[in-house]
């Protein structure tokens, strides 16, 4: 389930994607440790204690590597990475 954040501008979300990369923040799991935002701020921000996915990424220039990374940074297992590697 794709979750928005109400208030943010631009939209944040929980779901983003694409060029055959996916990724997904659980909010049941984030706890606002701001792992990711301070491994990969182009992508992650944290609003509100929870992670959240930016709009307006070029997906096609992503760092796929970096993504696994902040997915195994996560002390809580909150972010899931979907990409052509795996
Ligand atoms: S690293 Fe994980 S727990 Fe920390 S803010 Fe990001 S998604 Fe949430």
């Amino acid at each position: 389930m794709v979750t928005s954040e109400p208030t943010a501008t631009p939209p944040l979300a929980t779901d983003g994607g694409g060029n055959e990369i996916a990724v997904h923040v659980d909010h049941g799991m984030c706890s606002g440790t701001r792992n990711c935002e301070r491994y990969y701020p182009d992508i992650f921000v944290v609003n509100r204690d929870k992670a959240w996915i930016k709009s307006g990424i070029e997906w096609a220039s992503a760092d796929v590597a970096l993504l696994k990374e902040v997915e195994s940074a996560c002390p809580w297992a909150a972010i899931e990475v979907e990409a052509p590697a795996d």
